[in-house]
């Protein structure tokens, strides 16, 4: 049993008067000083219901000219997304209201003449519609601000502080960030200590429910932005307290002074990490359908592990940022897959999920994985190096050449570790492995794919480069077998669904063709993306593909009737037989004494004294 705990609800009160809206040609007015820091902003929201946030922000002229930019991409989600296209109504001038000459030198670049002036004063105005937890969105009643798409700055001081004061509508009353205080003490201004925590600390405003805990002294917050007013807030904190509780004992320790969830029930879903805080969207009735529930206790356990995998110990390429180009890395199977397989078994060590839920989440990745023909196409290094291109911008055919490191790299998470408890005898486990390598490679320096091998192999006392070889760097088919062996598991047996019923391999929305499998009937037969499927047999399609295939078994000759270009034609092809396969996990009732005892082992906390523990203290002393 979890004890529950004591839980203070805040409010803290940041509104403001309101100041007229950013016009072309505003009035001087007082100005903050840029101050030796990199440039001081103060947001305002006159047009929220217009969904626009206004900036002002003062820089300091350190030249002829002041170059500033808007990064094009919010770290975590690897993909450039143009920010500066929401930027309007940009104009500079003195503090005392004499324009300055503005000229774009990119389409996220602009140019600023400041040969007479010793600060600038840049106002501009920014659309903000996001419906994602990488973008901002502002409404009548709140906003969600991310840094990248919100602050625009000098190309040549990324690493002074950024100063933000938010003065909002009085309605709003509470804001929510981890960006710290600023040395003022004023509530509602902040200074991040460089561009990188400032692009990294994401702001909810608006009508927030705040809960609080405490870690050893450190605080810890969840903040909910649109809580439906029976929204059961406690029992979600107690909840996310018992994740925190559970990954902070996982790693040993918490690189924070203090962390919040940032928790937005807007409908939409997703997360994004962050240094001392995290993003997340759920639906507002997430609370009145368990599977919903556990799904967003998922959320929240994925990117608080994120905090040490990923923000902290990150892959060479990962910081410091080029926020204009892409960065590639071939670890991202490390940073998103396994922390996809921890966020899962820390819910479990937090009690959370029961090993029956467990299993079936990793089951599903497993069957995830396994669905994806480009498993044989695309390697996790290779699909993480390719993030940008693949994951990001899925097209019809992604399921045929792309790998998600996501689902695979849990998957390869569960073998790589039963991989090293194996090798070890019990001794060690991946747990080691992740934090040796946060103790070598969460500094300045972050670790290649070879370091991290490396470090599993130290871990494990045993080469493991067959493993990576043909699982990480290669498009093996997974060997399930030793894992399962370990854990006394199995796949349960079960029969194809409706195995009289053959299989065209595609997928069909709105009638129209939208994905076709790799080495299904229809795959080379002249049936593209695209077509309209009309008919199958001369039966007009109305439900689904699978009812007018009823009746039809494995080889018997069917007749497509296609629409392409506003011309009918037909296609005949055969039937396959159904590929599914379960991949469904269950416990083996025969299992050994030693294979439940580790499997009770990978499901617990290590104890202290026990063989985990002991290995992590050798891990530590052979440095
Ligand atoms: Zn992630």
């Amino acid at each position: 049993m979890r004890t529950l705990p004591s839980i203070l609800v805040l409010a803290a009160c940041t509104s403001g008067p309101a100041v007229p809206p950013i016009g072309l040609d505003p009035e001087p007015r007082p100005h903050p000083t840029a101050d030796g820091v990199g440039s001081s902003y103060t947001l305002t929201f006159p047009e929220a219901a217009a969904q626009y946030l206004e900036v002002e922000a003062v820089f300091p002229a350190t030249g002829d000219e002041l170059e500033l930019f808007m990064a094009g991409w919010t770290p975590g989600s690897y993909r450039i997304r143009d920010y500066a296209r929401h930027v309007e109504a940009l104009v500079a001038s003195t503090p005392d209201g004499d324009r300055l000459p503005v000229r774009k030198s990119a389409v996220n670049r602009w140019v600023i003449d400041a040969a007479d002036t010793a600060d600038v004063v840049v106002r501009y105005k920014v659309f903000a519609d996001g419906t994602s937890v990488r973008e901002s969105r502002v409404e009548a009643d709140a906003a969600v601000l991310n840094g990248a798409p919100t602050f625009l700055t000098a190309i040549d001081r990324l690493d002074r502080p950024h100063d933000v004061r938010f003065i909002l509508p009085d309605a709003w009353a509470d804001l929510a960030t981890g960006l710290p205080p600023h040395p003022s003490g004023e509530p509602s201004r902040f200074r991040a200590p460089d561009f990188d925590v400032l692009v990294d600390s994401p702001i909810l405003a608006g009508k927030l429910s705040i809960l609080e805990w405490t870690l050893d002294g450190t605080p810890h917050r969840l903040a909910h932005l649109h809580a439906p007013p029976d929204f059961p807030g406690e029992r979600t904190a107690a909840d996310v307290e018992a994740i925190s509780r559970a990954t902070v004992a996982f790693w040993g320790g918490m690189p924070y002074r203090d962390y919040i969830y940032l928790n937005v029930l807007n409908g939409r879903g997703g997360g994004l990490e962050h240094k001392t805080s995290s993003l997340m969207f759920a639906h507002p009735d997430i609370m009145h359908d368990d599977d919903a529930y556990k799904k967003w206790l998922g959320l929240a356990s994925h990117e608080f592990f994120h905090t040490w995998n990923v923000k902290r110990l990150r892959p060479e390429g990962l910081g410091p940022f080029n926020y204009e180009q892409p960065v590639l890395t071939p670890n991202l199977w490390v940073a998103e897959g396994l922390t996809s397989y921890y966020a899962d078994l820390l819910l479990v060590r937090a009690e959370l999920f029961t090993e029956e839920e467990w299993l079936s989440r990793l089951s599903r990745r497993i069957e995830r994985t396994q669905a994806m023909k480009g498993r044989k196409v695309r390697s996790l290094e290779q699909a993480s190096e390719d993030a940008w291109i693949k994951y990001y911008q899925p097209d019809a055919n992604h399921d045929n050449v792309s790998t998600d490191y996501y689902s695979k790299g849990a998957v390869v998470g569960f073998l790589l570790d039963a991989e090293i408890r194996k090798k070890s005898g019990g001794w060690a486990s991946l747990d080691d492995a992740m934090r040796l390598a946060y103790k070598r490679y969460s500094g300045e320096r972050g670790y290649t794919a070879a370091a991290f091998q490396e470090v599993c192999e130290e871990v494990a006392g045993s080469p493991l480069e067959d493993f990576f070889e043909r699982f990480v760097r290669g498009t093996a088919e997974l060997d399930y077998a030793p894992a399962l062996e370990l854990y006394g598991l199995r796949f349960a047996h079960s029969e194809p669904n409706d195995p009289e019923i053959g299989q065209i391999g595609i997928q069909v929305s709105g009638g129209q063709i939208t994905r076709i499998t790799r080495g299904s009937p229809a795959w080379g037969a002249d049936v593209i993306v695209g077509d309209e499927l009309i008919a199958i047999d001369g039966h007009r399609l109305k439900g689904s593909v699978r009812d007018l295939l009823r009746g039809k078994p494995p080889g018997q000759q069917v007749e497509l009737l296609l629409s392409r270009r506003d011309r009918l034609r037909k296609v005949r092809l055969g039937l396959a037989a159904p590929t599914d396969q379960s991949f469904t996990l269950e416990p083996r009732p025969d299992a050994s004494l030693e294979a439940r005892t580790h499997r009770t082992r990978l499901l617990g906390q290590p104890r202290p004294g026990s063989p985990e523990s002991r290995a992590a203290a050798r891990a530590k002393s052979s440095e």
